[in-house]
């Protein structure tokens, strides 16, 4: 999370990590994000086992969602997601992927 302070969130993020998640209770993902609005507080969950690399991207990933979140933008994987992602592809040596 070396570098994730940079999106400047505003709200408390909590991390959990859980085998076999799953997206809508069925599509097998690696990372999930939510906003939890009675404890504001932005929640990430990652699936375990993975590596420590890999782990950092799934959760870098989820911040975007995150500022996402606190900018009132929409979830998605469009040109917003895009920018982050290189941002700190390009910057600080991470591989986040767009699709999770
Ligand atoms: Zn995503």
């Amino acid at each position: 999370m070396d570098k994730l302070h940079l999106l400047r969130l505003r709200f408390p993020v909590v991390i959990t990590y859980k085998h076999n998640l799953k997206w809508k209770g069925k599509h097998a993902c690696s990372g999930l994000y939510e906003w939890d609005k009675h404890n504001r507080t932005h929640t990430i969950t990652v699936e375990m086992g993975r590596s420590s690399v890999d782990t950092r991207n799934i959760i870098a990933h989820e911040y975007i969602h995150a500022w996402q979140c606190e900018q009132g933008l929409k979830l998605s994987h469009g040109l917003v997601f895009k920018w982050w992602a290189e941002f700190f592809n390009n910057n600080y040596g991470y591989s986040i992927s767009r699709i999770q």
